[in-house]
Parts: C-alpha cells; structure tokens; sequence
C-alpha cells in the first residue's frame, strides 16, 4: 500500500481503509475544482472552471453536465436548505441555485467596487456564508476574465443571508483560497495559496478563532505544507484537516502535526466528503475526480 499511502504517525492508520482502491471516476476535464456532496440526490457536484461546466457524478457511475455556461464556476458548497451556493470566476460573483432552478446573486461587490473572483465557500451551522476572494479567476482568460482588481486587498467576507450584509472578516492574504470550520465552528481555517505566483508567500493554512459575533481573531499559522500549497481543504468529525497538495491530499491533527498522505496520480485543487455515510473523500485533480473510502466521516 506504499503507493497509495505515506504514514507519518500511527494516528493516521485509524482514519484509513487498508483494502480499499483510489478510483478514477471521471476524467477528460480541464480543471476540477469545487466537489460538493449533494445528499438530498446521493450524488457529486463539481466544476470545471476553464471548460465552464458543473458535472454531476452519480455511485452508478454515470456523469453528465448539470450546467453549461457556469460563469467559470469554481467552489460549491449546500446552505442549510440544501441550495447549492457557488463561487464565479466570470461573475466575479457567489451565486445560489434554488430549488426551482433560480440562480441569484448573493453578492458581486463590496463597497461599490465588484468583487475579484470568488473562489471558495463555506456555510456555518447559522447559516452564514463565508468565501474567499483571490484573483485568480481575473488574472488571465484561462479560468475567468482578465481584469483589474478594484477590491483594495484580496479578503475572506461573511455574507448574512438574513440581512444581504457583506462583511470582510479577514484581511492581509496574498491570495485566501480554501476554508473549513473545526467541527465547534470555533475556529476557521483558511488557505493561504499566495505561492502560486509569489514564491515568497508561506504555503500555509491558517486558523482564526471566530467569536461570538462571528468576528474572526488575528489568527496564526497552524501549518506548512510541502510539496505545492493549499488550495482546497475540509475537516472530519475528529477535527483533523484534509489539505489538497500538489501530489497529494495531506492529513494534520488541529495542532498542524502532519499525520500521511494519501498519493494521487494529478495535481489536486480541492476534496470533500460525502456518500451516504459521508466517508467517502471526493478529490478533484486537474483533469479527473477521484474517491476513496475512509474510516473517518465528514465533520459536517
Ligand atoms: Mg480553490
């Protein structure tokens, strides 16, 4: 099992299945990114951002084209009604899908001036919705719309479906990519994938203490990985981190100690979790989507 896993420390056996496969279950893609779990139809979503498509993978094996003309979609996450909210490169926005098919905006700006390029979201237990904003997706013509940045700074916001308020909750990331919540949503980690274009960005996730206003704390390095940077990242019922790297999803306790790896054959963007136990880890990786059966579950 030497090819499929990379055992650190001895905590990591107990989260894996030993006799199980890493499979391949779609491929032919640009870049996949945005895996989300979708209970309610027992099946995954994910986005190829350059290709402008939402897919749907289903256990029977089929996938098939859930949208066209996603606006160069990247993350995907389910709010507490289980509508799908979605992070768009071409927008510049962060859209939901209700039940009926209606997509909205939720927010395309802030303080007047639009967003960079939403890329990651995440959905608290209260039901806010807190996304990164990079500029990834405005950087060129391959995964959005080349355009200048007109945010001061590149922030991770909380949105409030309650009231429609957009709030920038942190500031001072090169470039904030993937975030989770600790399984008490006590504290919010945050990718910092900045290295992609600045080699003297630090590839590490950071971890903020969120208070009783959701408002975030300073926040600290909780981890550098090495190879690549973070883009992706969850978090399982155990409160460890799930990280994507270049060649492979790292696994740390909440101290940032780095437990294994579980090898993948393409560079990966993003994971999630889900099946009908929730064990299963969806990883998407350039040109594919691959799972693997766990011995740990989803922390949400
Ligand atoms: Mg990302």
């Amino acid at each position: 099992m030497t090819e499929l896993y990379d055992i650190r420390d001895d905590r990591f056996r107990a989260l894996l299945q030993m006799n199980v496969a890493l499979t391949r279950l779609s491929s032919g893609h640009m870049w996949t990114e945005g895996p989300v779990w979708v209970p309610a139809h027992q099946c995954l979503y994910f986005s190829d951002i350059p290709n402008q498509r939402i897919h749907r993978w289903t256990p029977d094996g089929s996938v098939t084209v859930l949208r066209e003309s996603s606006g160069f979609a990247n993350g995907n996450t389910l709010d507490r009604q289980g509508r799908l909210l979605t992070c768009q490169h071409g927008t510049r926005s962060l859209t939901r899908t209700d039940h009926d098919g209606t997509i909205e905006t939720l927010a395309d700006s802030f303080e007047g001036k639009p967003l960079n390029s939403p890329n990651d979201v995440v959905v608290k237990r209260d039901g806010t919705v807190w996304f990164t904003d990079p500029t990834y997706g405005i950087m060129g013509n391959y995964e959005g719309n080349r355009a200048t940045p007109e945010q001061d700074g590149r922030h991770v916001f909380r949105y409030d479906p309650e009231t429609r308020a957009l709030t920038v909750v942190a500031r001072g990331f090169a470039q904030p990519n993937g975030l989770a919540f600790s399984p008490d949503e006590r504290v919010l980690y945050i990718a910092e994938s900045g290295r992609s274009h600045d080699a003297s960005v630090p590839a590490v996730v950071r971890a903020f203490d969120v208070d009783d206003d959701n408002g975030l704390g300073a926040g600290r390095d909780l981890l550098t990985l090495e190879p690549g940077l973070p883009d992706g990242l969850r978090v399982d019922v155990h409160g460890n981190l799930w990280v994507s790297s270049a060649d492979s999803v790292q696994c740390f306790d909440n101290t940032g100690t780095l437990l294994g790896r579980i090898l993948v054959p393409e560079v990966v963007s993003n994971l999630t979790f889900g099946g009908p136990r929730k064990t299963q880890l969806f990883i998407t990786a350039t040109t594919s989507v691959y799972g693997i059966h766990l011995n740990t579950e989803s922390a949400v």
